[in-house]
């Protein structure tokens, strides 16, 4: 704009349009004005032309992309690409934000060489701008974490390769409600200078607009404070245009008419609608600049439609000259409030529950599709692990590797995916793709350990002679190479493989055949083993669900459960030798097993170590609990109840549904009849079943060597006969004083307070005290009291409250009967068929309870729970003429063996790149003031995390990856804030000292290196 006189050209113009309306000149071409940009004195609007583009909702990602099922929705991605990448080209003046980088790239490998070279100019120029730039734009509420920086990874990798850009904006205009960890960790610790979205709760919102507080400096952590703030802008109502300004092909807002040949003329009406609705924002907004979000879902499938419109605009507007309009993006509006020199208003906490009026809280989907959910949780630690397998033997550029997994689960943490909100038929579309790149990875882990055991690097995986197996079935009791060995009178071999950083000992549980069983250690010494009758309802739930999801009928039938502990080493396996006994043997204990009767006051009481948990046999429930060591007695209960879904077509009628959490009514489930406890007792874990009613089987286990118990619930099919739809919950129940306040995990990281019926940032309105108080929950849920806190925790994203103090509970399952009118046009009703035979789907998971003096929760919250996230993982392997032992490496370790990391440190990414450069990520799993052991400075020595190892170079980058760590810092925009600027001293790790290469943590910190490595020695060798 420099050297052009405005405002000469705008009187001249005025002139022009005047004498053009008065006599009625011809019409003829008319040459736009778009050149446009940033005017000091004016209020500015910048319009951000963008596509908001589902990786899967109503259709598949893949149909949402070539335009297939057009007759559920008339979308097709690479339409939006095609013609906006057109019309940029037609006008350097416009601007187009792009986001999703599964679209972008399913798009961009099909182009040609000259065609990209055009783009790859766009992009330079700025003209095209990746936004966000994860392969998807995830959810927020029930994704881990891991998954969330490995979804952005992937796509800033993408975008650093294909263009050399990093991408400077967090653009999460549709997910439920906003968590703490998008803002500081996947927005600061990006690099990200800016992060906008449209979903908050209207109580908020209505709010913020009257005290101008809709754009805010956010500290997601109190940890990392000001260190990991972002500047964040939430839109005055959606993701959209003001009204009358939507320009597809078939919107209803009038286009400008200014062709004075036709009918219709309408600029300067037009222009007055555009100057009336920046005006009407600008009172809601600080500094005089305002951002309109210029298109919304799949939108700019034919972009000249909406170009043409804002070419006009930008014309008319500017010559009118009351306001200023021009093309732009998130970054250069970023750029323009920071100009602006402003102070902010400070935000702490996260934005969630989210509810869009009265009576409709999203509180449903933190627990919708349960089982995919789980299924993501299971496969997102399988994939840490693979990767590190892959790492040590040498990623393979041709055989199998676990991209294919990479892909499938950067997809499943849209917005639309793990939140459980899209259609049946895509959800498994998202299950397909993961069990197929599930498959991919498998090959990847059994090879790589089969190289590891015959000590073989870079070697063929055809010319190993080992061959594992695995067992991803395992939770229904269903794992042939267990099951059908023995047999013949051969032995097996377990590899148990341990992907965290620490050492640790664990229970196995594999199911056998057989009653005579020796377990070993590589050393051949017999490890206590207990064996665990399979019961009825084990079986049934496993022949059921081997023919549902295999399609065949399960051979054999096992008969116990053999459980034993492993001892497993950091970052490597340990073998365990399972045979046949001779009956003289001293071998594996069989369970006690008793089924009392309900007496008055007949107690049962299980637990071999410190931990016991005392039933009632009357009442067939938990009633007490107490652990010998620590001295915690409190009664505590445990049931299942239901909520009622409320019924209802529209947004009048609230449903609850696949979003919107909306009870009718609470029931507690009661077992019906007296089915009386079954309790199994033996030298490694006491288990207690009980069947609650006829759709809810628990397992409820106390293992010897630990101090919490592991509650294993199978729920479904939910009975609907009766018209009602149901959602399933789970109680704890103790005499806590909670007073109200209870703990939530952001994405199984910081713990936020939450207080019942109260809001950090407003004064509540409470319509919904139900789910009004729903949370999501990836790791756990706590509360305490002056004396004690009662911490549970879990194997997947859950919805949980405390809504009674001393109580905790966990929505488990779902199933509606009404579409929550969001627009999915689905009930949320999901079945298992054998066939063509359907029935409700049972879900089966885990959660874990522990009640810990006041003050020591957090060690067993914090370190149990990645043990939770990354369970060991098993492979099993037939022994031939029992010489295993003699032929295969039978321990492993990739780190020194006097090292193991400390239990504050999860290794969250060990990966060896495209590139040769090994991907490591290390983060501190607690916040400060947490634990007084734990919550304090640690550091790792690579040097023994690399053992054999030499590292030629080790650079700190940002948290993808992206960029260099000093660069992203040196970038880092300081934002001024309002009010006391004080807070607490906040803690970094120091720089790397390039001899010593010893990383520093502090609490919350997560570190992320590149390393080139050279081998110094083969492994085991
Ligand atoms: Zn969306």
């Amino acid at each position: 704009m420099e050297g052009f006189n405005l405002k000469h050209s705008s009187i001249l113009h005025i002139l022009l349009f005047l004498l053009f309306s008065c006599f009625g000149v011809n019409s003829k071409y008319i040459a736009y004005n778009t050149s446009q940009g940033i005017v000091g004195d004016k209020i500015n609007v910048h319009l951000v032309p963008h596509s908001h583009d589902d990786v899967g909702w109503l259709k598949t990602v893949d149909q949402y992309y070539f335009g297939g099922n057009n007759s559920i929705r008339g979308a097709c991605v690479q339409n939006v690409l095609d013609s906006v990448i057109q019309a940029l080209l037609d006008d350097k003046n416009r601007k187009f934000i792009y986001v999703e980088m599964a679209f972008f790239q399913r798009w961009w490998r099909q182009q040609s060489p000259a065609l990209k070279k055009k783009v790859k100019e766009l992009v330079n120029s700025g003209q095209l701008e990746f936004i966000n730039g994860g392969m998807c734009m995830h959810d927020e509420a029930t994704p881990h974490y891991i998954d969330l920086i490995d979804q952005t990874t992937m796509g800033h990798l993408f975008i650093k390769d294909a263009f050399g850009q990093t991408p400077r904006v967090g653009w999460q205009i549709d997910p439920f409600g906003h968590s703490a960890v998008q803002a500081y960790l996947l927005g600061a610790e990006l690099g990200f200078d800016s992060l906008y979205f449209a979903r908050i709760d209207y109580q908020d919102r209505a709010k913020r607009k009257d005290d101008k507080t809709l754009e805010v400096i956010w500290r997601g952590s109190s940890s990392l404070g000001s260190s990991s703030q972002i500047f964040t802008g939430i839109f005055p109502r959606h993701y959209d245009p003001p009204d009358g300004f939507t320009f597809e092909i078939n919107d209803v807002s009038p286009p400008i008419q200014d062709d004075v040949l036709l009918f219709d003329y309408n600029v300067k009406e037009r222009v007055n609608d555009f100057v009336a609705a920046a005006l009407a924002q600008a009172n809601g907004t600080r500094t005089n600049h305002l951002m309109w979000a210029m298109g919304t879902d799949f939108r700019y499938q034919y972009a000249v439609s909406w170009f043409r419109q804002m070419d006009k605009f930008i014309h008319y507007v500017n010559m009118d000259g009351r306001v200023n309009a021009l093309y732009s993006t998130p970054s250069i509006y970023t750029d323009a409030k920071y100009a602006a020199d402003e102070k902010w208003p400070v935000k702490t906490g996260d934005f969630f529950p989210y509810a869009d009026q009265e009576n409709a809280y999203w509180t449903g989907y933190f627990t919708s599709r349960p089982a995919f959910k789980g299924y993501v949780r299971m496969m997102s630690s399988y994939y840490l692990a693979a990767r590190q397998l892959e790492y040590f033997v040498g990623r393979s550029g041709s055989g199998p590797n676990t991209d294919v997994l990479g892909d499938a689960l950067a997809l499943a943490q849209h917005h639309d995916a793990v939140s459980g909100t899209e259609r049946q038929h895509v959800a498994a579309d998202y299950a397909l793709r993961i069990s197929m790149g599930y498959a991919k990875a498998e090959e990847v882990v059994v090879s790589s350990l089969a190289s590891l055991t015959e000590s073989r690097l870079n070697s063929s995986h055809d010319s190993l002679s080992t061959k594992l197996q695995q067992c991803p079935l395992l939770n229904i009791s269903y794992c042939p190479p267990s099951e059908s060995l023995l047999s013949n009178g051969k032995s097996f071999v377990v590899i148990v493989y341990n992907p965290l950083g620490w050492k640790r000992e664990e229970v196995v549980r594999i199911p056998v055949s057989f009653k005579e069983v020796i377990v070993q250690d590589h050393d051949g010494r017999e490890i206590v083993s207990q064996l665990l009758p399979l019961t009825n309802f084990s079986l049934n739930t496993r022949n059921y669900h081997v023919r549902a999801y295999l399609g065949v009928s399960p051979g054999n039938t096992p008969s116990y459960w053999l459980a034993f502990s492993a001892f497993v080493p950091p970052l490597g396996f340990s073998t365990y030798i399972i045979s046949r006994a001779n009956k003289t043997d001293a071998s594996v204990t069989m369970s006690a097993i008793s089924r009392p009767e309900g007496g008055s006051n007949n107690i049962v009481e299980i637990g071999q170590g410190n931990l016991k948990l005392h039933y009632s046999a009357q009442e067939g429930k938990l009633v007490h609990y107490s652990n010998s060591r620590n001295l915690v007695r409190t009664s505590a209960e445990q049931t299942y109840s239901y909520y009622s879904g409320y019924e209802g077509f529209d947004r009048v009628n609230q449903a609850s549904g696949a979003y919107v959490f909306r009870p009718n009514n609470t029931y507690t489930i009661k077992p019906e009849g007296q089915v009386p406890l079954t309790v199994m007792r033996g030298p490694v874990v006491d288990e207690i079943h009980q069947q609650i009613n006829a759709w809810i089987y628990q397992v409820t286990r106390v293992y010897k060597g630990t101090e919490h118990a592991e509650v294993e619930y199978n729920i479904g099919p939910i009975p609907v006969d009766d018209k009602v739809g149901k959602e399933i919950t789970a109680k704890i129940s103790t005499a806590l004083k909670t007073n109200k306040t209870f703990y939530t995990d952001s994405n199984g990281r910081d713990f936020i307070r939450r207080v019942r019926d109260y809001r950090e940032d407003w004064d509540l309105q409470v319509n919904q005290p139900i789910a009004g108080n729903y949370y999501p929950i990836n790791l756990g849920i706590y509360a305490k009291d002056e004396k004690m806190e009662l911490s549970v925790l879990v194997d997947r994203a859950v919805g949980g409250a405390s809504l009674v103090d001393g109580q905790i509970e966990l929505m488990l399952h779902r199933r509606l009967l009404y579409d929550d009118a969001r627009g999915v046009g689905e009930v949320l009703n999901e079945t298992v068929c054998v066939l063509k035979d359907c029935k409700g789907l049972m879900v089966n998971g885990m959660f874990y309870i522990k009640i810990d003096p006041l003050g020591e929760g957090a060690k067993w919250r914090r370190t149990f729970g990645q043990e939770i996230y990354s369970p060991l993982l098993l492979a099993f392997a037939e022994q031939d003429e029992n010489n295993w032992l003699s032929s295969h490496v039978p321990t492993f370790s990739a780190v020194d063996s006097s090292y193991s990391l400390p239990k504050n440190i999860a290794v969250v990414t060990l990966q060896e790149l495209d590139s040769g450069i090994v991907l490591l990520r290390l983060a501190h799993l607690y916040e400060t003031g947490e634990d007084k052991d734990y919550s304090v400075m640690s550091s790792v020595e690579l040097k023994k995390l690399f053992t054999g190892k030499k590292m030629t170079k080790v650079v700190e980058m940002n948290l993808s990856g992206n960029q260099e760590r000093a660069e992203m810092e040196k970038k880092r925009l300081v934002w001024k804030v309002e009010g006391s600027t004080a807070e607490t001293k906040i803690t970094r790790g120091g720089p790397i000292d390039p001899k010593k290469l010893v990383v520093e943590l502090a609490p919350m910190e997560i570190r992320t290196f590149f390393i080139s490595v050279n081998n110094l020695k083969m492994f085991g060798s």
